[in-house]
């Protein structure tokens, strides 16, 4: 029970993920706030209540100022305060492509969901996380903001680099208030996100061939790594980018 009485808002808890991490948090004993823009986020409440425990549905878009707001207050509402924020919502638009055939309207949306989300689920948590003394934030950035990719998605890229600047400069800040904030970095994962784009065995293989484990990774094994920066097990992190990633980042030459 690493998360015994804790609050925890989890975004994108509808899929992927999010829905991993609220399923996990919720076992380890936390009480769980799932935010998504997909009303399929209340399944995620429904599984979490049926094996026993406690959470709460909030449809919300996290690019809107108006529903981060209510997203942290239905939290302190409903469970008395917030203690882990999980800013994991995230898109991959079919349309991100080079500089030169993204379009500023794609540009715009990646943007305004994959940074502007996260600034303002900060905006709106941090001063719930220091009414309750203090708290732990995740980001979910990306193995794209270390690596650039010959299949580009210029838009999706550069917001997860926003994500690790803006995470560490935010730990620093914080860090004298008990908060501590953290940026997770999935490798190439087996979800819904990536999932529709790699359509084929040859669009799949274009990206194995990079990744040392020779497999894509699962949502539940990105969750493990939230869970862990959202306990006290990792106490004296913070400012740090997490790359769960099957060694991607690390290979130069895979194995045959
Ligand atoms: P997913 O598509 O399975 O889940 C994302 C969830 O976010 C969905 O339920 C969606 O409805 C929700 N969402 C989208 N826009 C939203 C908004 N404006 N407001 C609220 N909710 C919104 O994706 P996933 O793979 O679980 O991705 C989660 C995070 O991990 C994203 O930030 C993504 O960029 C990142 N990530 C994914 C991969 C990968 O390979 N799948 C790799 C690295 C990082």
């Amino acid at each position: 029970m690493q998360l015994a009485d804790k609050v925890a808002l989890i975004t994108g808890a509808a899929s992927g993920i999010g829905r991993e991490a609220a399923l996990l948090f919720a076992r380890e004993g936390a009480r769980v706030v799932a935010v998504d823009l997909s009303e399929k986020g209340l399944e995620t409440v429904e599984a979490i209540r049926s094996a026993g425990g406690q959470a709460h549905f909030v449809q919300a878009d996290v690019s809107k100022a108006e529903d981060a707001q209510r997203m942290v207050s239905e939290a302190e509402r409903v469970f008395g305060r917030l203690e882990i924020l999980f800013n994991n919502a995230g898109i991959s638009h079919a349309e991100d492509d080079d500089a030169i055939h993204t379009s500023e309207a794609v540009w715009d949306l990646t943007f305004a969901v994959n940074v502007k989300g996260v600034f303002l689920g900060c905006k709106y948590g941090i001063p719930a996380l220091q009414r309750a003394g203090g708290g732990s934030i995740i980001n979910t950035a990306s193995f794209v903001a270390f690596m650039g990719a010959a299949t580009p998605q210029l838009a999706y890229t550069a917001s997860k680099g926003a994500v690790l600047s803006m995470t560490r400069e935010l730990a620093v800040i914080h860090a004298r208030q008990g908060i501590r904030v953290n940026a997770l970095c999935p490798g190439p994962l087996q979800t819904e996100l990536l999932m529709k784009y790699l359509d084929t065995p040859e669009k799949r293989q274009r990206r194995l061939v990079h990744i040392p484990m020779g497999r894509f990774g699962q949502a539940a094994e990105i969750a493990q790594a939230a869970l862990y920066l959202a306990s006290p097990a990792s106490s004296f992190m913070t400012g740090a980018a997490l790359l769960v990633d099957g060694g991607i980042t690390a290979a130069y030459v895979t194995p045959e």
